[in-house]
């Protein structure tokens, strides 16, 4: 059991991890690696206060340091669930289960867009998880989406099991996949089928497969908390960053522009501040 519970190792969810530890409050940060973050590859930062020459990968680099020096823990995983029971936070990313008193959402911009047919074979066919369901897919034709170096990572786990793969993604090829895995840079996807899935459409190509795994960078936090307050496109919040639910908490980019660093690591450590306060107030 944390205390506080992070999603997203950008500068919102590194603020919150500091300011919560700075506080003596346990901490756990869920994200994707550093390196997957779309600032990682900014070569250089001109507007953060004091670092004038910084590059984005060193700007985070320095915050995760700090924040995991401190004592937070880095999980560095893929949050794909989040359910508030009684009077905590359940949350599974990838094959782990962890429990915290409070949870930050700082998952950056919201990408909630769903491929056509996702929702129709959610649960029959369509995987978030890798790791999780891989096995329901062993000697089985499955196709893979990703954009990042640890959804290529997840697309050789399942070559490993004895997974027919073929990769796709609209970003280019990562670096990290098995020569043996086909990548195939797509700019549409479709899923289809009758009873279970049955194909995709990848550009409207037929690709035929038992399963996909859908492995995007971020699951929307609509998604991940069904009845979440959003405003605009982006987590309604309250000054304090407080959500329409309790022990739960938004910062950054997620609730609402200007996209900027400064911007979300003041909000992040408004939510680190707000939550110690909640828990401290908290009945036992
Ligand atoms: C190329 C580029 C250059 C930029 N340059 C500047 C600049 O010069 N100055 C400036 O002020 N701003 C700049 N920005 C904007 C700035 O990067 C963002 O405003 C800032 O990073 C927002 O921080 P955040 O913590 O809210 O979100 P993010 O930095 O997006 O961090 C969120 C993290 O959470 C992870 N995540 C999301 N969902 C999950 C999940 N379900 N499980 C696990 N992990 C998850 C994401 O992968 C990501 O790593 C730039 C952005 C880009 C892309």
């Amino acid at each position: 059991m944390y205390d506080i519970a992070i999603l997203g190792g950008g500068p919102a969810g590194l603020s919150a991890a500091i300011n919560a530890r700075v506080r003596n409050k346990t901490v756990a940060v869920i994200s994707n690696a550093c390196q997957d973050n779309p600032l990682y590859r900014s070569g250089h930062v001109p507007n953060y206060p004091a670092l004038p020459d910084i590059s984005g990968a060193e700007l985070l680099e320095r915050m995760h340091a700090q924040a995991v020096g401190l004592g937070a823990e880095w999980i560095e995983k893929r949050l794909i669930a989040a359910m508030y029971v009684g009077k905590s936070w359940m949350l599974s990313a990838a094959e782990t289960v962890l429990e915290s008193r409070v949870l930050i959402l700082a998952g950056g911009i919201i990408r909630g867009e769903k491929f056509p047919g996702e929702q129709q074979w959610m649960g029959r066919g369509v995987s978030y998880c890798a790791t999780c369901d891989g096995m329901l897919y062993r000697k089985k034709r499955v196709v893979v989406y990703g954009e990042t170096e640890s959804a290529e990572q997840e697309a050789n786990y399942l070559k490993e099991i004895g997974c027919i793969v073929v990769y796709l993604s609209r970003r280019p090829e990562q670096g990290k996949l098995v020569g043996t895995i086909p990548f195939i840079r797509i700019k549409t996807l479709e899923l289809g089928g009758d009873t279970v899935l049955t194909h995709v459409l990848a550009d409207g190509e037929k690709i035929a497969c038992d399963g996909v795994f859908l492995l995007r960078a971020s699951v929307a936090p609509m998604d991940l908390i069904p009845g979440l307050a959003i405003q605009d496109g982006h987590i309604r919040v309250s000054p304090r960053m407080e959500t329409n639910f309790p022990a739960l908490y938004a910062a950054g980019d997620c609730t609402g522009q200007p996209y900027q660093i400064a911007k979300a690591v003041g909000e992040g450590q408004v939510a680190a501040l707000a939550a110690v306060s909640w828990l401290d107030r908290r009945p036992e």
